[in-house]
């Protein structure tokens, strides 16, 4: 069995009250220097990160080596509470297994785990909604509410583990869930920060894969810092034809498909690495025979694999699933010019499509949504600033 017996939905651990130091959101420079200042024995340090990050302890009273008076003086002023209350676990036939997180503002969000035999990956959330309206989305639907913070991201991770009967088989981490990962860079590469180091949770970098649509500003600066931030990319691609994708993907219109090949092409990948394209099928949008050839040509100097996920509909959705001959045939178009191609079962891990539904479902049942969200990319006066936004 993946999930321990879940006895009740109730908090691990009470919020973090709002004028302690919530230890979860602070950088790596800042907890060591937080930890520090409040004890200056030399192993204290160690001693609580290894039950935070490693332990998934969330709470002083559980740190069982650590004396009370100890805990008692940490309590006063910090606390390592969840950023997370676990409001729904629900296990598709699938076994995939999808949990609704509810966060301190009333707002909720998901992450998914997906049970592949040699392999348990959790899919991240990193926003509320998300502006980048991908029209095969159900999370695209909603606009951007607010950015998730590092501690929500990690507790998510930490959160999880405590559910499973054996937390070490989560292996692989997808951030591929509500939002787009590089519209909230700092609490994103602030999460993965404590994600890949040796010294925290230590997942395997590999094992790691960040998810964007391109939003090319954020790529460039990852292109520069590829070497030391580590982790596999995954890019969303819907069609290499600029005017189809624009269609599907409205931030094509900002970060064109053709600017996205470029950066691509030139990126340092490190040796033995290779981007994954996602490419949700569309029927009579984006599966044709021209669509394959475009995207044999997009991908020609591109190290690449490419994941065909055929669409999965959800109510309302304005598109609908391709026949199997036709993936078949699109599949034959790239293996054809060698290109890796896979197609993949359409569940939480391999579709934004599948992401936000639980979510929505909870939102339908409390029929608002506590804070109204910026619309979706189309509408750009409404959304933060975005470089490069113009023509929205
Ligand atoms: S697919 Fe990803 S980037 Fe696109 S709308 Fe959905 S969550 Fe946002």
């Amino acid at each position: 069995m993946l999930l321990k017996h879940l006895p009740d939905n109730s908090l691990s651990a009470p919020w973090a009250e709002s004028d302690k130091i919530a230890l979860l959101d602070l950088s790596e420079k800042k907890l060591e220097e937080c930890i520090k200042s409040l004890d200056s024995a030399p192993y204290r340090y160690n001693q609580i990160i290894n039950w935070l990050y490693r332990k998934d302890v969330l709470d002083f009273a559980f740190m069982t080596d650590i004396s009370k008076d100890t805990k008692n003086h940490f309590a006063q002023f910090c606390t390592p509470s969840s950023r997370l209350k676990r409001l729904e676990v629900v296990t598709d036939n699938d076994g995939t297994v999808k949990i609704l997180w509810g966060l301190k503002d009333g707002l909720t969000v998901e992450s998914v785990l997906i049970d592949e035999g040699e392999r348990l990956t959790l899919c991240l959330s990193t926003q509320v909604g998300c502006r980048m309206g991908c029209r095969f989305c159900r999370t695209g639907s909603m606009g951007l509410i607010r950015n998730l913070s590092q501690g929500e991201i990690v507790c998510q991770i930490i959160e999880s583990r405590r559910l499973l009967e054996n937390p070490k088989k989560l292996t692989n981490l997808v951030l591929m869930g509500m939002g787009e990962p590089l519209d909230n860079p700092d609490n994103t590469f602030g999460s993965l920060s404590f994600i890949t180091n040796p010294k925290f949770m230590a997942f395997n970098q590999r094992r790691v894969t960040l998810s964007t649509v391109g939003v090319i500003p954020q790529l460039e600066k990852l292109s520069q810092a590829f070497k030391s931030q580590s982790f596999s990319l995954t890019i969303s691609l819907g069609s290499a034809v600029d005017s189809v994708r624009s269609q599907i993907m409205p931030s094509n219109r900002a970060w064109p498909v053709d600017d996205l090949k470029k950066l691509l092409e030139r990126f340092p990948l490190r040796p033995g690495w290779r981007f994954t394209f996602s490419y949700v099928m569309l029927e009579g949008v984006n599966d044709s025979k021209k669509q394959a050839l475009a995207l044999v040509k997009f991908l020609a100097h591109i190290k690449s694999k490419v994941n065909l996920i055929p669409f999965n509909p959800w109510p309302g959705a304005p598109f609908t699933r391709p026949k199997a001959e036709s993936v078949l045939s699109f599949q034959k178009v790239l293996t054809d010019s060698n290109i890796s191609t896979f197609i993949r079962r359409t569940n939480g891990l391999d579709s934004n499509a599948a992401c936000g539904l639980l979510v929505a479902k909870n939102q339908d049942r409390q029929n608002s949504s506590p804070t109204p969200p910026s619309q979706p990319f189309e509408n750009p006066s409404d959304s933060p600033a975005l470089p490069d936004s113009q023509g929205y």
